[in-house]
């Protein structure tokens, strides 16, 4: 039993040092919904490991369902719906690019 606990508590602190790391990593980073490629899907909103903090939204206009960057500031750069999206439809691109 104590083994069991052992691995469940290595595992969710490996989860969260793993969390913090990419967080430190997007600091300067923010999601961005490259234009065309969204296929209106909705993995990145309605999956288990959508966005947590509802930074995305789909919206259905004249282009058609796709995504916006609803709330870019609640944006961690977390990455987690980077990597749900099978379309390329979302990147991490830096906050202030170098000019
Ligand atoms: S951004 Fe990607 S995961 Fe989200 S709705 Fe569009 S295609 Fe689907
Ligand atoms: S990078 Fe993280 S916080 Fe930003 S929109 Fe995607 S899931 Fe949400």
């Amino acid at each position: 039993m104590n083994v069991v606990l052992y691995i469940g508590s290595a595992i969710v602190t490996l989860w969260l040092i793993g969390g913090i790391y990419r967080q430190k990593q997007g600091r300067n980073k923010v999601v961005y919904a490259v234009k065309g490629n969204c296929t209106g899907c909705k993995r990145c909103v309605t999956n288990l490991r959508k966005c947590k903090y509802n930074v995305l939204e789909l919206v259905c206009d004249e282009n058609g369902k796709h995504i916006v960057v609803k709330y870019p500031d609640k944006c961690t750069a977390c990455g987690d719906c980077v990597s749900i999206c099978k379309f390329k439809a979302l990147e991490l691109v830096e906050c202030n690019p170098p000019k």
